[in-house]
């Protein structure tokens, strides 16, 4: 890319680019080590299989869960399919039922409007307008016939953390199984199984600064699903497939160095936000944010522009790189649905734009990124007039 084709990245929260510590450690294991971990007579097997069950460690220790409870999956979406799938699947009976909630990613709502088709009850709950679940609307949606709760740790568009301890104990204490797309708080925040209390838990390679195909899903102890993929058996039969060694690999080592620079991280980055918003606050008229101040990804920014539509402020931005509402609808001009769940008109939705920092964020591009944004609005503005 030429400069001018390199404009500043604020999109975090749609990919990370892999670091570089992450791809050196998955190289050996393309030409060298390309051993497959399921070849039980020679070394070369042995050594994928040791790479392999390491990086596991790696990816259970940055969530507090056991090397043997971590699958390796193709990333966060079909992680999600999986759990939610797999359980309901698993513990299907007459009536069963599954809630979720209306911010959730496409990969949960999708596969949960699979098992509607399946003949499973489902109750899709609406969120405050602040972004969080109210506890008592999930606690007067449980029915005796309830198996599987899906709520999201912290939302992708608007950066709001759930009360995921709360509705753990809730539903550990009814016996219902609780399965959370972490794939946004994972490296992030603090994402603890145990201290959450879920059963079941996505996260994704591309999120935290590894390689995209490649993710995890937390299957607590104890807790059978039914398998999407058949074949040889591989991860304890829920995941068929020869493992991609170097992908698992670089999550490891994602995951790991996740874990030593989250607390860094996110100081830096909610700093950094903050300022921006002091900034584009002050110096922009009519604007508003998106879901609660507290608790929010550090990075993450979710704003609206009175009268200025977002499709035609990023046109005019080019040298920004951000997003307008969800990175996954973003292709066509659609109301985001986790903006419409806080109860804002679909003119309003458009009008909105998702920044998130991260890693490679220094305080010159915020500034940057601050100048141009009050300058094109002020632009788009008066050209109006
Ligand atoms: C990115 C994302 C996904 C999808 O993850 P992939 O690894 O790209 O499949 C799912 N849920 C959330 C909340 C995400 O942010």
């Amino acid at each position: 890319m030429t400069d001018s084709a390199r404009p500043i990245y604020l999109d975090y929260q749609a990919t990370t680019p892999c670091d570089p510590s992450v791809v050196d450690a998955m190289r050996p294991y393309f030409v060298e080590d390309f051993g497959n971990p399921a070849s039980r007579t020679h070394p070369y097997g042995w050594r994928a299989r040791e790479a392999v069950e390491d990086a596991r460690r790696q990816v259970a220790g940055l969530i507090g869960a056991r090397a043997r409870e971590i699958v390796f999956t193709s990333g966060a979406t079909e992680s999600n399919n999986l759990a939610i799938l797999g359980a309901a699947r698993a513990r299907s009976r007459p009536g069963a039922h599954v809630v979720t909630c209306r911010t959730e990613h496409r990969a949960v709502l999708d596969p949960v409007g699979r098992l509607e088709r399946e003949g499973f009850r489902v109750t899709r709950l609406g969120v405050r307008p602040d972004g969080r679940l109210d506890l008592e609307r999930l606690r007067d949606a449980l029915l005796p016939e309830t198996v599987l709760i899906s709520l999201m740790h912290a939302n992708n568009e608007i950066g709001v953390v759930q009360d995921l301890a709360s509705v753990g104990a809730l539903a550990r204490e009814r016996g219902i199984w609780l399965h959370s797309d972490a794939a946004q708080s994972a490296g992030r925040i603090e994402t603890r199984v145990d201290e959450l209390q879920v059963d079941l838990l996505s996260l994704s390679g591309h999120k935290l600064y590894g390689p995209k195909g490649v993710g995890a899903l937390y299957v607590r102890r104890g807790r059978r699903l039914e398998p999407l993929i058949y074949g040889g058996g591989h991860e304890a039969g829920l995941r068929s497939g020869t493992l991609p060694v170097p992908l698992c690999v670089g999550l490891g080592a994602a995951c790991a160095l996740s874990g030593e620079r989250m607390d860094a991280d996110a100081r830096g980055q909610a700093e950094l936000r903050d300022h921006l918003w002091r900034r584009l606050s002050g110096e922009i008229d009519g604007v508003w944010l998106n879901g609660a101040s507290k608790p929010r990804l550090p990075g993450n920014l979710n704003l609206g522009i009175e009268g200025v539509a977002s499709q035609e402020l990023l046109a005019a931005v080019p040298e920004l790189a951000l997003s307008s509402g969800s990175a996954c609808t973003s292709a066509v001009p659609e109301p985001s649905h986790v903006l419409g769940a806080l109860g804002l008109s679909p003119e309003r939705a458009l009008e909105c734009l998702r920044i998130s920092l991260g890693r490679g964020t220094r305080p010159a591009d915020v500034d940057r990124a601050a100048d141009l944004l009050a300058e094109r609005v002020g632009k788009l503005r008066g050209r109006r007039r």
